[in-house]
């Protein structure tokens, strides 16, 4: 076991963890990031197959977003408009199909130019190669008044100050703390949604836009499994994306892609269906964004509740995930207002305290 001494450690690198190391190293601060999967994104996931990209996490924003704006223009990222199509298909419960001409949408909905882990790739070429180690699942925090021993599955890493952009549910429920983290934390935390836990996406990549040659861009179903699908192609390749019940999560993969082809064969022809790739992520089976409740939350249940911007172990620790932010928490912009917030905070509690290893 190797023991890293680091005066800044954040855990997760998804965007929160990777804005926040990236904002403290403009201001000369290199933190190390620990994350327990074998990639960088967390909950923004982009898979690509022919120049064509499936968002199996995080995928749109709009003119409101101005934080994850702000980032993309720093970083010199393009966005697009969503296409949603002239044409809706409405299938109702017993599987008639109604078309319907879809209305001007209310406000723009843009996606990212290249998928949106290029926010993620972007941010993680702004850090040096050390800043990131993966593969280091933390499972025990001890601090001693003084500083953090981090012990994760495979190392032992020692820091001043210590920020978890982790789910606060996972914060508490996978990682042991010593002391142990305050009460009122672990009950909020507990109590506190993650924004799309139990999502499932699925993605269809097609050689060919057949839906888009009928002008349609977008289905809602009361039939399932599919609730919602839309186009989601790019200048390179064509592909829908959509959600289907939850309920789903329960069956094998092969089960929910069967389910899947037999809808979206009713719905478009199984001659085009044939041809294309199916792929999903059940986002509840991912150990590393979703833990049971204790008890039943709701969604969106305490997400921006300030008592998870305090400071914990005389201010040495904060929590910095999407679920934290005052504004929009649970996605993209809560994710970098959290960071930035927390970027500032950091900053201000080196300057006034030197803290030193
Ligand atoms: C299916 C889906 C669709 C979404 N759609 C949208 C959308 O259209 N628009 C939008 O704005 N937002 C959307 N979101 C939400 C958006 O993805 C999140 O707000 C944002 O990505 C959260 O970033 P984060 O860094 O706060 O958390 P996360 O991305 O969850 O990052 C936490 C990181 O911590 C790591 N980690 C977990 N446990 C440990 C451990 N023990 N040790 C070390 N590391 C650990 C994880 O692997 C992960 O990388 C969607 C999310 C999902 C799942």
């Amino acid at each position: 076991m190797e023991k890293q001494s680091r005066e800044v450690i954040i855990l997760g690198a998804g965007l929160a963890g990777l804005t926040l190391a990236y904002q403290l190293k403009k201001q000369g601060i290199n933190a190390l990031i620990l994350e327990s999967r074998n990639r960088i994104g967390g909950r923004i996931h982009t898979i690509e197959q022919d120049g064509a990209t499936l968002e199996l996490g995080a995928t749109w924003f709009a003119d409101k977003h101005v934080n994850l704006l702000s980032l993309l223009d720093e970083l010199g990222i393009d966005k697009f408009d969503q296409a949603y199509g002239k044409i809706g298909v409405y299938e109702l419960a017993h599987g008639e199909k109604q078309l319907f001409e879809l209305p001007q949408q209310p406000e723009a909905t843009y996606r990212v130019k290249g998928g949106t882990s290029a926010i993620i790739e972007s941010l993680a070429s702004k850090l040096d190669k050390d800043q990131i180690a993966l593969n280091q699942k933390v499972e025990l925090v001890s601090f001693d008044g003084d500083a953090f021993q981090i012990s994760t599955n495979n190392n032992s890493f020692k820091s001043s100050f210590l920020v978890s952009t982790l789910p606060p549910n996972l914060t508490v429920s996978q990682i042991q703390f010593k002391p142990a983290l305050p009460d009122y934390l672990i009950e909020l935390a507990q109590k506190t949604h993650t924004w799309m836990g139990e999502s499932i996406k699925v993605g269809f990549f097609s050689p060919t836009p057949f839906w888009m040659e009928k002008g349609i861009g977008t289905v809602y179903s009361q039939r399932g499994p599919i609730t919602e699908l839309y186009d989601h192609s790019n200048e390179n390749g064509f592909a829908l994306k959509g959600f289907i019940h939850d309920g789903f999560v329960t069956l094998p993969k092969d089960e929910r892609e069967r389910a899947v082809r037999q809808q979206l064969s009713n719905l478009f022809g199984e001659e085009n269906i044939a041809k294309g790739t199916y792929t999903d992520t059940a986002w509840k089976e991912e150990k590393d964004t979703y833990a049971n409740y204790p008890q039943f939350v709701v969604p969106h249940q305490n997400n921006g509740n300030s008592q998870l911007r305090k400071g914990i172990f005389n201010d040495r620790m904060l929590l910095a995930g999407s679920e934290t932010a005052p504004s929009f928490p649970g996605y993209m912009d809560g994710a970098v207002e959290a960071a930035i917030s927390t970027s500032k905070k950091i900053i201000d509690l080196l300057s006034t305290e030197k803290v030193l290893l």
